[in-house]
């Protein structure tokens, strides 16, 4: 299996978008791996998790083959992570010879939300067989693209049900999280005596401690110790952090100074990893 990071900051970019903070105008110096766009990853080259606005600049930067891809799973509708009015541009008339439908896979609110943007009509006729949205519930394990899909519940906004993901697939497996505090029980438990290949999770708040909504660097060793203790990481797994915030404060060399003695890689935009 292989992950491609096409974008790793929080909502806010970095540099943020609209920032005077010191660690925005270094980035802005920098540039390099301290310019983030928002989250977005690539799984082998076509199952995509998320679709924030900055997809468009992934597509261009790193050729991904965005009109044949078919299926993404979306964490949570944080607009970070989901930017649905551009996906209506996959109506006839934007583009040419589309191939068969997009599937989006989520929560419930993705539903409510697809279907208060496009379940009217002529949207909804117009978008036929192109574009469509799909529930997956907590717990239950879907196909999706030839892959094991769960979701699991992450702690992060309680007015819905964020996802984290594990994804399965020829004996690999891949624990996908961004935006996540400490895990609720249920997932713990669900992943109990699962082995992960790769865990990959949010350090949004970087030197700070959150583990309510976020992880910062303190939460992010901690959760390994946690999945150590019950059997899903060893060695052999390989960590790597992502979703990073300005308000972290700290620059890309700074994380690689304190994690990569931890054994915790550090994603930048455009890192790829094959497990
Ligand atoms: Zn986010
Ligand atoms: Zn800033
Ligand atoms: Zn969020």
């Amino acid at each position: 299996m292989k992950i491609t990071y096409l974008g790793t900051a929080a909502a806010e970019a970095v540099p943020a978008l609209f920032c005077n903070c010191a660690y925005c105008r270094q980035a802005k110096l920098n540039g390099g791996k301290d310019v983030r766009t928002r989250s977005q990853a690539l799984i082998d080259d076509r199952l995509l998790v998320d679709y924030p606005a900055d997809t468009f600049s992934h597509m261009k930067d790193y050729a991904v083959d965005l009109p044949n891809i078919h299926s993404i799973l979306v964490t949570h509708t944080h607009q970070d992570h989901l930017y649905l009015e551009d996906l209506g541009l996959r109506f006839g008339g934007f583009c040419q010879e589309i191939s068969g439908e997009l599937t989006l896979y989520g929560n419930d609110r993705l539903c409510e939300k697809f279907d208060a943007l496009y379940g009217q009509e002529p949207a909804t006729s117009r978008l036929r067989g192109l574009l469509s949205a799909c529930e997956i519930a907590p717990y239950v394990a879907a196909d999706i693209e030839g892959y094991r899909v769960t979701p699991l519940l992450a702690s992060h906004d309680r007015s819905e049900r964020c996802y984290i993901y594990l994804i399965e697939k020829d004996g690999k497996s891949l624990l996908y999280g961004n935006d996540t505090g400490w895990f609720p029980e249920a997932t713990w438990s669900h992943l109990t005596g699962v082995h992960l290949d790769l865990v990959s999770l949010d350090c949004t708040h970087m030197k700070y401690r959150e583990g309510t909504n976020h992880l910062g660097i303190d939460d992010v060793i901690a959760v390994r110790k946690e999945l150590e203790r019950l059997g899903c990481a060893n060695a052999a797994t390989t960590f790597v952090v992502t979703h990073f915030s300005h308000n972290g404060h700290m620059l890309h060399a700074d994380l690689e100074v304190v994690l990569v003695p931890q054994g915790i890689r550090v994603a930048y935009d455009g890192y790829s990893v094959s497990f």
